[in-house]
């Protein structure tokens, strides 16, 4: 009975779902956060992803991987879609698709990177670029169940580029233990100090939490940056354990 309970839930987990857009919200002039609204959704946790797929007038199909931004609401999913340039399916996303559009969905997949409102202790989040969806789902996720304390560690290359910017700033404003610092690797804000360039070091001992805490580390971005962020982490004494990572490089077939 289980047993079938289980593979019943994996079945619909792996089938394609239809998803209506509700809403297209830019985030910055590259980024918007998508609503879809899919009829059954069954729930998640925060840092899983989804799989989207458009088909063409033609039949043609592509499909490709999202995280999804915060809690469900109801039958309600969040994602936010970074355009990469030429970029198959995120032009159309994060460009061109209007209220109303039909999509397919498939998920809640992922079992790994997540983080669950009962996991007590310090978190370290380090994101670059769009790797900061998923972690913000985790900010969000926190709010009001739990007291963990957060560290966010974003970069990115420009401030036009900052992701959830007044949301990141009202919560780190409001919330004395989530605490936000960015770093810019090609054009910094007037008046910052830190010179442009690359996470380093520094940073992660600046922003970030001692090893001795134990935190739970959750890296999300493109794969050179996990795997930099990741060994200079390691370097520093952190577990690799304790060290989650998610690439997010193509995800197309
Ligand atoms: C688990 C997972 C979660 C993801 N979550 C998100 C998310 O929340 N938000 C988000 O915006 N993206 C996310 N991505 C990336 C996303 O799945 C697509 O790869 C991305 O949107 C590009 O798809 P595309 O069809 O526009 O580009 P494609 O047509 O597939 O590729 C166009 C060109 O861009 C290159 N390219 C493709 N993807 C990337 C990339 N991610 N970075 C750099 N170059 C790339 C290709 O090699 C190719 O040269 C995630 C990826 C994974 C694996």
């Amino acid at each position: 009975m289980a047993r079938a309970a289980v593979s019943g839930g994996l079945t619909a987990r792996r089938a394609w779902r239809p998803a209506r857009l509700v809403e297209r919200r830019p985030e910055t002039a590259t980024a918007s956060t998508l609503v879809l609204e899919v009829a059954g959704w069954p729930g998640h946790q925060a840092g899983q992803h989804i799989d989207v797929r458009l088909t063409a007038d033609d039949g043609y199909q592509a499909s490709r991987s999202y995280s999804l931004a915060g809690p469900a609401d109801g039958d309600r999913i969040e994602i936010t879609v970074q355009e990469v340039p030429d970029g198959e399916v995120s032009t159309y996303l994060a460009e061109d698709a209007e209220s109303g559009a039909s999509v397919e969905v498939r998920g809640p997949v992922g079992g790994w990177f997540v983080w669950k409102p009962e996991d007590s202790g310090p978190v370290l989040l380090v994101a670059g670029g769009s790797g900061v969806v998923p972690l913000m789902a985790m900010i969000r996720a926190r709010d009001g169940i739990s007291r963990a304390p957060f560290r966010l560690i974003y970069s990115m290359r420009a401030p036009k580029d900052r992701i959830y910017d007044r949301e990141l700033r009202r919560r780190a404003t409001e919330n004395g233990e989530l605490t936000i610092s960015f770093i810019y690797t090609r054009t910094a804000p007037e008046g910052e100090t830190r010179p442009v360039g690359r996470i380093t070091v520094d940073d992660l001992v600046s922003h970030g939490w001692t090893p001795e805490l134990e935190p739970r580390t959750y890296v999300c971005g493109p794969t050179g940056f996990v795997e930099s962020v990741s060994d200079l982490l390691v370097g520093l004494g952190h577990a690799p354990g304790k060290i989650k990572t998610e690439r997010f490089g193509p995800s197309g077939p």
